[in-house]
């Protein structure tokens, strides 16, 4: 165990590096979309079935063209035979039809497994996401994420419905056509593929530079998803009015809108001449194989007949599309990978807070709810380098600047410097210290929202590391400063606690929590809507519902962060009353604002400088005239405060004095 902070290693043993955004993958990322196709297969082997038959049927039109001309229309022996034109006719109106309704069949199929395999990933990818540790949301924009979850997903949307489709079904029906026209000419064959090695080496070319853009595009896509996520959100808002910044956030996203602008146009410009360069080249082949086809006539070629020409045009001209969108499905195809890159990035972060193999349970009946520190040490991980997307200042010098992640700053020092401390089970224990003393980090430690980076927290003994995630989330509940509300009913809000409570339960939680009969006051009792974290609720309302929540939740051990605002004397005493109903019977570390939990805590633990300086009751700390006593003047000395047993404290001769005065009421206290 480290002694003194030299001892301790300066890395964060939690810090996951990933390689530059750019770099190519070197796992097989169409093995991994393969993976994501596999539930479908059947699916997609019928899809196969309808692709092939389709370009097969395709091909045969041509055939039967050439039998219209050469043994129907114009047949060597004389006279036209109409009853075989009139069978050839029914053929070449029934091969469309079919092939058409083929078609209609295929596109259900390809849509539906894309679609699902869509939101499999999407599923995957959210449910990943939950798995992450706090650190990952702490260093990573909303938007970016939200922004992968949509526009990434959406992206790659394409490859998984129609591109796969299209590579089959173009490929099959370029290599029927091309063994048809091999069959009816391989001299003419030769010269329309003459140029073929040219445009491929063009494509290869082109794909590279969209797929560069497509990255580009998308990353700019995130940076104004996360631009709105943040300037229209009611706290963005909020913060943009109180500032008035509401011009330098225009700006700021009228710039991400330009970038995004610039890709945009660039990206579809880019293969703009490669494709004008094909039309052409299809547009001028006909006239050159027409010349050619008159050279080899007169140089004595006896099998290329009109009926030939005619079939073999028609099938040079049905390879136009298929080839055309070959290349351009292979551009999306390289598009779309660097999607997929950017989604695997994010499902290959491996969660830094993972459950051991083997994890102990502690089932609620086993447990005590004894909390000890053991010699914690613990440093804020360095956030994760994923492309462009580490929470950065707002907005920076110039209000439009865009984060980058190379320039994400390493956290330094320690929060927590060998913090040890024991609170026995059903103990109150507050945590009292100045602002960044490490209150919060060491209540960050107990549910495993952080690893400590040397020591332990242990829960009865066990350390959080050998317990299943499961139980160390059943066992601690917390109730935060800012309780977070979400966009719903007032009833969901609480059950969220436990989905399964009944109607009876919440409402005995809501009654506990002295939140009852304000909720019943609502036009809409427990069906009001809270509006987005809670904003159309007042600060004293949410602090109930929050208090609601956690007695609903029942835990052994409750986390309490109280809030440093100050509320009116009525609702003081509800909140007040509803935290000693909620902190009764169960082990509490509050980091204490208010006088009257610090004053009913078993044992106060000073903090200061991410260490435990002092602990001990109210009135020894008060005595010892350290860390506490200091505090105490500064927070509580001067003004008015809340004080239900309030003891008259006073400074004489420079030091603090407590006259032991009880009183039931608010009082006026001076130094
Ligand atoms: P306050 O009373 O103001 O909330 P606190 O005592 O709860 O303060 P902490 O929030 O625990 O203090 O912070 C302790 C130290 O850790 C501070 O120096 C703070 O800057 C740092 N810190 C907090 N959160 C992070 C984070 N996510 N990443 C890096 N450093 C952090």
């Amino acid at each position: 165990m480290p002694h003194s902070i030299e001892d301790v290693p300066r890395s964060s043993p939690v810090v996951t590096h990933l390689g530059p955004a750019d770099a190519e993958l070197d796992e097989p990322v169409l093995g991994r979309i393969a993976g994501l196709l596999h539930p479908y297969r059947s699916k997609l082997v019928l899809v196969a079935v309808a692709v092939v038959s389709a370009a097969i049927l395709n091909s045969l039109a041509p055939f039967l063209t050439k039998a219209v001309f050469d043994d129907a229309l114009f047949p060597k022996s004389g006279d036209p035979r109409m009853d075989l034109l009139a069978w050839l006719v029914v053929g070449l109106c029934v091969i469309p039809i079919v092939a058409a309704l083929i078609g209609i069949a295929q596109n259900w199929l390809t849509s539906t497994v894309g679609n699902s395999a869509m939101a499999d990933l999407r599923g995957d990818l959210f449910a990943h996401l939950q798995t992450m540790e706090l650190a990952f949301f702490t260093a990573t924009k909303t938007g970016n994420i939200q922004s992968r979850l949509a526009n990434d997903v959406a992206g790659v949307r394409t490859v998984l419905t129609d591109t796969a489709t299209s590579i089959l079904q173009n490929t099959v029906t370029v290599t029927a056509a091309f063994i048809a026209m091999v069959v009816l000419s391989w001299q003419l064959t030769i010269l329309t593929l003459i140029l073929m090695p040219v445009f491929i080496a063009i494509q290869l070319r082109v794909g590279r530079r969209r797929q560069r853009l497509a990255r580009k595009t998308q990353e700019s896509l995130s940076e104004m998803t996360a631009i709105t996520e943040e300037a229209l959100s009611v706290s963005g808002i909020l913060l943009s009015k109180v500032f008035n910044r509401a011009d330098a956030e225009v700006e700021r996203y009228r710039e991400a809108n330009r970038q995004q602008t610039r890709l945009q146009v660039e990206q579809a410009m880019t293969g703009r001449a490669f494709f004008a360069t094909v039309q052409a080249f299809f547009a001028i082949t006909p006239a050159v194989l027409y010349l050619a086809a008159g050279l080899m006539i007169t140089g004595g070629s006896a099998t290329l007949t009109a009926g030939t020409l005619v079939a073999f045009t028609t099938l040079q001209a049905r390879l136009q599309m298929p080839l055309l969108q070959l290349m351009r499905v292979s551009l999306d195809v390289q598009t779309s990978l660097a999607l997929f890159r950017r989604i695997f990035e994010y499902l290959d972060l491996e969660p830094a807070i993972t459950e051991k193999p083997g994890a102990v349970r502690i089932d609620d009946a086993d447990l005590h709810g004894a909390i000890e520190f053991r010699d914690v040490w613990f440093q804020y991980p360095e956030p994760r380098a994923l492309s462009g997307t580490v929470n950065r200042d707002r907005f920076g010098d110039s209000g439009v600047r865009i984060e980058r992640d190379e320039d994400a700053a390493p956290s330094e020092g320690w929060a927590l410097r060998g913090v040890s401390l024991r609170v026995e089970p059903g103990q109150l224990a507050a945590i009292v210290g100045p602002s960044g003393a490490g209150k919060t980090t060491m209540t960050y430690l107990v549910p495993r929202f952080y690893d400590v980076t040397e020591g332990a927290v242990l829960i009865d003994g066990h350390d959080v590391r050998d317990l299943t995630l499961g139980s160390v989330a059943e066992a601690v509940g917390m109730v935060t400063q800012e309780p977070y509300l979400f966009h719903g009913t007032i009833r969901d809000n609480i059950a969220y606690a436990k989905p399964d409570a009944t109607a009876a339960e919440i409402e005995q939680a809501a009654r506990d929590a002295n939140i009852h009969d304000r909720i019943l006051g609502f036009a809409d009792g427990y069906e009001t809507i809270t509006g987005e974290r809670g904003y159309r609720l007042s600060g004293g309302e949410k602090q109930r519902l929050a208090i609601a929540r956690v007695l609903l939740m029942d835990p052994r051990i409750l986390i309490l962060d109280e809030a440093t605002s100050a509320l009116d004397t009525e609702t003081e005493r509800l909140v007040q009353e509803a935290l000693e109903r909620a902190t009764r019977d169960r082990t509490t570390i509050a980091i204490a604002h208010r006088l009257s939990t610090i004053r009913s805590a078993d044992v106060i633990f000073g903090i200061d400088d991410g260490m435990v300086v002092e602990s001990g009751s109210h009135d020894e700390l008060l005595e010892a005239g350290g860390l506490y006593a200091r505090l105490y003047v500064e927070q509580f000395g001067s003004g008015q405060i809340e004080a239900r047993f309030t003891d008259g404290v006073r400074y004489s001769d420079g030091s603090l004095v407590c006259d032991r005065r009880h009183d039931d009421r608010r009082a006026d206290v001076s130094f």
